[in-house]
């Protein structure tokens, strides 16, 4: 005991002596040293700040160059973060801290039978039995021909003894959600908020596999007897035939019908189809009249003749296949770094989502960070609410809506509290047991969605989360809601002793970029409550037009590599952008007090308040990607590339201007700025 305490006192005095150079191998994207005051980790972060600038560079000629120019060189990055972005390093680090998590239990605690009740448990089982099995997916191909696929069979035994097994029959009798022949689809319908059925013609999906494709399956599944091979080929062939005949034979119709499950039977009547069975089968008879329906479909009649003389072996085989093809795209998951390990994280975090959670909460968002940043959303939404008062271009009546859309913005920061309990999840996977066989744990928990999933028609259902692991943020337009993950709230991004300004420039800018998206040239449209009612009047919407068409022809300017920016396209991120910048800078000032840009709060650096709020801004997005990846950006991304993210925002801010002496005329200080809101 007293070792480490001396150790760790003789560790903080190196660091906090300036005679004694820093490591410089002390690097700024691995787990955060557990600094002993918040002087050095901000003094750390000053480091790093200044590591990647190049400052060579007028700041009023390209601010982006200014602030990330040299990241490729800092000193404060390992080779591999210099290649990506923060966001992209921080969500490495994040990927590394889960794998840990799921490698760290002995062959002893896998057994062990108190662990058989925990979700988290369960997840760590699945894991290790995908490091053990995934790279043999013969034993996957065995699992699913050898089983008998029947629910019906399996699970109503009684009731379908005497179920003559034509084409309905045969559509439903998987375990895995697959219902190929006319698909029933479980479709969560945004604006109703709930699930409906969605019935629309077959799809190709043998079909869709290719020669080289093909070859590897076979080579995968381990079929290298010669007559085997032929045979699951011919078949394969035969089968794919049978697709392409069987997606022939449905249009779709040109107006959708949307109704109730009874007035839809009712109205199809007459269809050659016995549409009550169809559902009756589906269901096992728990369908209600009142579920609604949405139909794409138009006259049945031929594809039903067709699978009428189609040979029952015929489509049990098809349906088969599409089995198989489903758990093969699950079994060949690929990473970019392409471990095996990092393979089966995936495949684990995406059964075990919630699983996963109250460890993770734990380990990186406390109560106190997730009050933190909800305090400084809250700041932002009252600034935003109160600058929409001094908006000239909108008449009263828009302004009233658009403060109640605002208003009843819901803006969730990382979890919500029911996500913290492990007994919730615990009892969500009691009946999904995990053994040593990957494929048939895949089985099983793939067994259990398509249950849930039929369980959920007509069932409203709490908004769908993204998964709070990642480096990342959303507004949802049909719920009226900004999501902040946890992934994104995360060193050095963000952390809870940062001084005020390097909260609102990093995280906050954030929060203001999905709360604007709310106002953006697309979601605009969505009204407080999430649904796509117009709340516009004509005069104030061409004013809104005019303005972020501004927006469209400045972006269209930057070009890179030769690639010009799609104005159009990335015209959402860019209001998020220009207006979550603005809303961050204002917040702080009217929480702070103008006076406090003055300030220098970071020692070692000679930026104040104000220079230091832009620089935050602009290093959230420094990135070392190469030009593939930059052009590929360019060309089909909705935001427009980091740099010109970061000039076009600051140049139509004449905070900016300010902060950093750029005369009206430089590039960074355009004559005409354009702002949206
Ligand atoms: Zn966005």
């Amino acid at each position: 005991m007293a070792y480490t305490l001396l150790a760790t006192l003789i560790l903080v005095a190196l660091s906090r002596s300036s005679a004694v150079p820093k490591p410089a191998s002390l690097d700024l994207f691995a787990p955060l040293p557990d600094f002993k005051h918040k002087e050095e980790l901000l003094e750390h972060y000053g480091d790093f700040m200044l590591s990647t600038m190049n400052r060579s560079v007028d700041p009023c000629e390209n601010f982006y160059e200014y602030a990330c120019g040299s990241w490729k060189e800092s000193k404060m990055l390992t080779e591999k973060a210099r290649n990506t972005s923060v966001l992209g390093v921080i969500q490495e680090r994040i990927n590394d801290q889960i794998l840990a998590f799921l490698q760290n239990a002995t062959q002893e605690q896998l057994q062990d039978k108190n662990h058989s009740t925990s979700a988290e448990w369960k997840a760590k089982q699945f894991f290790a039995s995908c490091v053990q099995m995934k790279a043999n997916l013969s034993l996957g191909y065995e699992k699913i021909m050898g089983q008998q696929d029947d629910r019906y069979a399996v699970e109503w035994k009684q009731h379908y003894q005497n179920a003559s097994q034509d084409w309905i029959y045969l559509n439903f009798m998987s375990h895995y959600d697959v219902y190929p022949l006319l698909p029933m689809r479980l479709h969560y319908n945004t604006s109703g908020r709930k699930f409906d059925i969605l019935l629309s013609g077959p799809s190709k999906a043998l079909a869709n596999v290719n020669e080289e494709q093909l070859q590897n399956m076979t080579r995968d599944f381990g079929i290298i007897d010669e007559q085997k091979r032929k045979d699951f080929l011919s078949n394969f062939a035969n089968l794919t035939q049978f697709e392409r005949n069987l997606t022939q034979l449905v249009k779709h119709r040109n107006d959708t019908e949307q109704m109730k499950l009874g007035e839809f039977i009712n109205r199809h009547k007459e269809d050659r189809l016995n549409w009550t069975r169809y559902f009756d089968v589906a269901f096992n008879g728990t369908q209600r009249s009142s579920w609604p329906v949405i139909n794409l479909l138009e006259d049945v009649g031929e594809l039903v003749h067709f699978l009428e003389r189609t040979e029952l072996n015929v489509l049990r085989s098809y349906v088969q296949h599409r089995v198989l093809i489903k758990f093969y795209e699950v079994w060949k998951t690929k990473t970019r770094n392409g471990t095996l390990a990092s393979e089966c994280r995936v495949i684990t975090e995406t059964y075990f989502n919630y699983a996963l959670l109250p460890w993770f909460i734990e380990e990186n968002f406390d109560k106190e960070r997730r009050a933190d940043v909800l305090t400084l959303a809250k700041h932002i939404k009252d600034t935003f609410y109160d600058l929409l008062d001094q908006y000239s271009w909108l008449d009263d009546e828009t302004r009233s809506e658009a403060k109640t859309k605002l208003t009843s913005m819901d803006i969730l920061v990382g979890y919500s509290d029911d996500l913290q309990h492990r007994e919730i999840f615990d009892a969500v996977y009691s009946n999904q047991n995990m053994t040593n066989d990957w494929y048939e744990n895949l089985v099983t928990l793939e067994k259990n969605r398509a249950k849930v999933k039929l369980r959920s028609v007509d069932k409203a259902l709490i908004p769908q989360v993204q998964m709070t692991r990642i480096a990342n943020a959303y507004y949802a337009g049909y719920f009226n809601q900004a999501f902040i993950a946890i992934g994104i709230s995360q060193w050095p991004l963000y952390h809870v002793d940062f001084p005020a300004v390097l909260k609102f420039a990093g995280i906050g800018n954030i929060v203001g970029h999905e709360m604007a998206h709310g106002f953006d040239s697309t979601l605009y449209q969505y009204n407080y409550d999430g649904k796509k009612v117009n709340w516009w009047s004509a005069a104030s919407l061409r004013n809104f037009k005019e303005r972020y068409r501004c927006l469209e022809s400045q972006y269209n300017k930057y070009i890179l590599l030769g690639v010009q920016t799609n104005g159009t396209l990335t015209s959402g991120d860019n209001i998020a952008d220009n207006v979550g910048a603005r809303m961050a800078y204002r917040a702080y000032e009217r929480n702070m007090g103008s006076k406090a840009w003055q300030m220098k709060p970071l020692q070692g650096i000679d930026y104040n308040n104000k220079q230091l709020f832009f620089l935050k801004f602009a290093q959230s997005w420094c990135t070392g990607a190469d030009n593939a990846s930059k052009l590929s950006k360019i060309k089909s991304d909705e935001h427009a590339y980091e740099e010109f993210r970061v000039i076009g925002t600051l140049s139509n801010m004449p905070e900016f201007s300010d902060a950093f002496n750029c005369k009206l005329g430089t590039d960074m200080n355009p004559l005409k700025k354009c702002v949206v809101w």
